[in-house]
């Protein structure tokens, strides 16, 4: 049977990457650098990607959502987004995608935000998108979501503009985003490792909060383990582009067999 003609019942993952491999135009050559990752999210779970720098976590998830530079970059294997494949959709489809289906968050929040619209107008505008809201119901909406990821002075702060938010405030008016497109899939890369510690537990404790009361499933990725403890179901363990572990947080915790998941656990305090 056509797998791709097979009628996907519900418990079916939000995100299914089969036999992702991705290769950059290198002086004349193309560059494996992330090869044959294969990784499920279900519905709710909260799956990490944890990795040293340069091990090919960001090169996954900017594959996913087809993100790279399409003449210097060819991404190969199957993306799965709720049944449907991602890298054969057209880019206006796919730009639909990255709109409303999934969110986003880096590590620097700036690149998400567009600096020329204020922070309320950026949220009031995606839950119009989202939603049959007036303009009035919409901003009293975005003033308790920006209360719900604790900005402070939240209504006052409706009219400022992105440079004005520190990078911790950033990324709660990320996750303010994300609760008010009300994505299947957050992506989230790196998206505490700029902030102080105090800070990055806040982040982490907004993120759960969006899984749990929004049922938002999350793929999370970072080089910490001790984050990856914190947040994560499931762990996906990536070494030099490579997936060398995969399974349950907790086992790969006790369990981990890959020396390398072994060297990433001494780290941990
Ligand atoms: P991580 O996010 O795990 O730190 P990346 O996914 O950013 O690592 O990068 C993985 C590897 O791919 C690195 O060796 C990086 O230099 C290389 N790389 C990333 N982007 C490009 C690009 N556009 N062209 C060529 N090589 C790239
Ligand atoms: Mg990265």
């Amino acid at each position: 049977m056509n797998t791709a003609a097979k009628i996907m019942p519900s418990a079916d993952p939000v995100l299914s990457v089969e036999k992702l491999r991705t290769s950059f135009m290198v002086e004349g050559e193309w560059k494996p650098v992330v090869r044959d990752i294969s990784f499920t999210v279900a519905p709710g779970e909260t799956v990490a990607i944890v990795g040293e720098s340069g091990s090919g976590k960001s090169v996954t998830s900017l594959s996913i959502m087809r993100l790279l530079q399409a003449d210097s970059s060819r991404i190969e294997g199957k993306v799965f987004l709720g049944g449907r494949d991602l890298l054969a959709l057209p880019e206006n489809e796919m730009r639909k995608v990255r709109g409303n289906d999934v969110a986003m968050i880096f590590q620097e929040p700036m690149t998400s935000l567009n600096p020329l619209f204020t922070i309320g107008d950026q949220i009031s505008e995606a839950l119009l998108a989202h939603s049959s809201m007036s303009k009035a119901e919409a901003k009293a909406e975005t003033i308790r979501i920006l209360e719900k990821v604790r900005i402070p002075s939240a209504a006052s702060r409706f009219d400022e503009y992105p440079h004005r938010f520190s990078g911790g405030m950033r990324q709660r008016v990320m996750i303010a985003m994300a609760l008010a497109t009300k994505p299947k899939l957050l992506i989230a890369d790196e998206p505490t490792t700029a902030l102080d510690v105090t800070i990055q537990g806040q982040i982490l404790d907004l993120i759960k909060m969006l899984q749990e009361e929004e049922g938002t499933s999350v793929l999370f990725i970072t080089h910490d383990m001790g984050v990856v403890a914190e947040i994560a179901d499931r762990t996906v363990v990536m070494y030099r582009g490579e997936q060398v572990e995969t399974g349950d947080t907790a086992d790969i915790f006790h369990r981990g067999k890959h020396p390398y998941t072994r060297a990433l656990l001494s780290a941990v305090p």
